[in-house]
């Protein structure tokens, strides 16, 4: 059985990603950290469009914990990922010169640690089978660089190199690394930011939604993406990178 694991797969893109690619008929494979409630309705949701869905609930900023879930998971020989989404991602913003040191590390140990811990055991059984998608929800805040955000912008910029040079250690395998990189979207992430502030610099004239990103998700999870491979494709309305 081919699965699509999405990391923090429970709310906002992550969960959108999970619809679209239960869509396209992958089984689903949701992470999440904590919001049980949300994970479920997430997980509901997706069986409705008669897919199967899986929870697997743990810390992606926590090695001991990733290894855990997925050593149990991945052991069982039916079911294999063909499609890894890491999107799970938190803010902690703070100006460089007043950030506390779990503000930096809590950031990077998400996104850019978690990324690694998970994605190496999944690409090593992608290998195998000479096969698999990666994308990787990364930021306008990681290519532009975003004030109030260097422990995000550092996390974001260092997977957007991970995606261009595992693109090229995998390109042979059959496997493709890419990476989406919205701009201001609307989730629970966003919920402290006025869209008034900002609509006016976004050539769209709004916020973009979940599933806006997961349309690109989607494109660069499927069979027919197969010659795309180390790019990062924004989905920001046009707002300038
Ligand atoms: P969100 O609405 O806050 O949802 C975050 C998801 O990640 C939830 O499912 C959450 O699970 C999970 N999560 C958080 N920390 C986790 C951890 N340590 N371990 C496992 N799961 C964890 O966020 P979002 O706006 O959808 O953002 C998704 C991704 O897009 C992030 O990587 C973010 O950086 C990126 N992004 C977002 C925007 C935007 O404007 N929203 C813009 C650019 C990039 P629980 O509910 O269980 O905590």
């Amino acid at each position: 059985m081919d699965f699509a694991f999405v990391t923090g797969g429970s709310r906002g893109i992550g969960r959108a990603c999970a619809l679209h690619l239960a869509d396209m008929g992958l089984n689903i494979l949701i992470n999440y950290r904590s919001n049980d409630e949300a994970a479920k309705d997430t997980q509901k949701m997706v069986e409705e469009k008669g897919v199967s869905c899986e929870l697997l609930k743990f810390d992606v900023g926590k090695k001991d914990e990733i290894n855990a879930a997925l050593d149990s998971w991945m052991a069982q020989e039916d079911k294999n990922i063909e499609v890894l989404v890491n999107n799970a991602g938190i803010r902690k913003d703070q100006l460089l010169m007043w950030m506390k040191d779990e503000e930096w590390h809590d950031v990077l140990d998400i996104s850019l640690n978690g990324f690694f811990y998970i994605t190496r055991p999944v690409v090593n059984e992608m290998i195998k089978r000479k096969s698999g998608r990666i994308v990787n929800v990364v930021s306008l805040s990681g290519i532009k660089g975003m004030g109030g955000q260097t422990n995000y912008s550092a996390a974001k910029a260092a997977i957007i190199g991970a995606t261009k040079a595992l693109a090229q250690e995998v390109g042979r395998r059959g496997i493709t690394v890419n990476a989406v990189a919205p701009g201001f979207i609307k989730t629970d992430m966003t919920e402290d930011i006025d869209p008034k502030q900002f609509r006016s610099l976004i050539p769209a004239g709004r916020f973009g939604t979940a599933e806006e990103v997961a349309n690109v998700v989607g494109f660069l999870s499927s069979p027919g993406c197969s010659y795309v491979t180390g790019e990062v494709i924004s989905v920001n309305g046009g707002l300038y990178t």
